[in-house]
């Protein structure tokens, strides 16, 4: 097993609030695997990463499990693996590249944090050699380019090819589409499958379509895994009623909203968090409607590989 979590929660502190943005998450990812994890924004993806990859802010806690390789990632070996063994895509792009440096100096300069061993001349080379792999064209003139200069799509791929230099064996790319148009998304997408073959790829993102060239799905409401299998099977046949109408607010079966919004997280109902959306609520009878508002759903495999969040799915 290459990664595992075990009941991660994470929190914030907001003032005199406790908010919870992540309740017991248990994930498993092994090598060379592509999964991906899909929900509304706020439900908790982007969180879920940066407590993987260790960068949670300073008002955020932590507890659970997290192990890499059956060892347990403590800061000392998520020092030594970051950045090399495991890499994060930042959302963002163009925010997340220094305006000051050229794309090539940043490349370069990851080089050196993981090849120590190689000479200017030969990080140059390998710099360039890296932006033709991840298909830069000209990349003599993007090395010497500014991130103000670069489009978000040429960003998104300097970022790549800074992950790769490091031949990472899980990569997490959190929303590496947002804000690109839909070819250079595809481009992207098809991009990342290429380059990181040989990794396995944690995908956070709001959108199906991206999901869906993933091998595994799960998806994730109110801070917590409502339903995880295979992104075929999740996809064709979902079982959550949240998974159900997140499909059909895609504009490609049929551009339905989700009425309401998701709960307040620092003050969340005692039930199932997402009963006050749920078009399979508003159908049961009145005892099934009971255990919906006062008993909080596990997350349970009905017996096939799909596991789902839900007392009556
Ligand atoms: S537990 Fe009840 S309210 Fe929650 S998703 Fe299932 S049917 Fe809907």
């Amino acid at each position: 097993m290459l990664l595992n979590l075990d009941k991660l929660q994470v929190y914030f502190t907001v003032g005199r609030s406790v908010l919870q943005a992540v309740n017991e998450v248990d994930l498993s990812i092994t090598e060379r695997t592509k999964t991906a994890i899909i929900g509304e924004t706020g439900c908790g993806k982007s969180v879920l990463a940066a407590a993987i990859a260790g960068i949670l802010p300073d008002n955020a806690q932590a507890s659970g499990t997290i192990t890499w390789e059956n060892t347990l990632l403590s800061p000392k070996l998520l020092r030594t693996i970051r950045g090399k063994e495991l890499t994060l895509v930042p959302q963002n792009p163009l925010g997340s590249l220094n305006p000051v440096l050229t794309a090539g100096c940043q490349v370069s300069e990851t080089l050196a944090r993981i090849k120590p061993e190689l000479t200017s001349a030969e990080r140059y080379h390998n710099t360039l050699e890296l932006f033709g792999t991840v298909g830069l064209a000209q990349p003599g003139t993007v090395y010497r380019a500014y991130p103000h200069q670069l489009s978000g799509g040429m960003a998104q791929r300097v970022l790549l090819a800074a992950t790769i230099a490091g031949t990472p064996k899980l990569v997490i790319a959190d929303e590496p589409t947002k804000g690109l148009d839909i070819n250079t998304r595809n481009q992207n997408v098809l991009l990342m499958h290429q380059v990181f073959a040989a990794s396995a790829l944690l995908l956070i993102t709001h959108d199906i379509e991206v999901a869906a060239t993933c091998n595994s799905l799960i998806v994730m409401y109110a801070g917590e895994l409502v339903e995880a299998g295979s992104a075929k099977e999740v996809l064709k046949d979902p079982l959550h009623p949240y998974t159900c109408q997140l499909l059909h607010s895609h504009p490609s079966h049929g551009l339905t909203p989700i009425p309401g919004l998701p709960p307040d997280l620092t003050s969340l109902p005692a039930g199932c968090r997402f009963a006050n959306r749920c078009a399979l609520y508003n159908k049961l009878n009145n005892s099934q409607k009971q255990l919906c508002l006062t008993e909080h759903p596990p997350l349970k495999p009905p017996g096939s590989t799909t596991a789902v969040r839900c007392w009556h799915a």
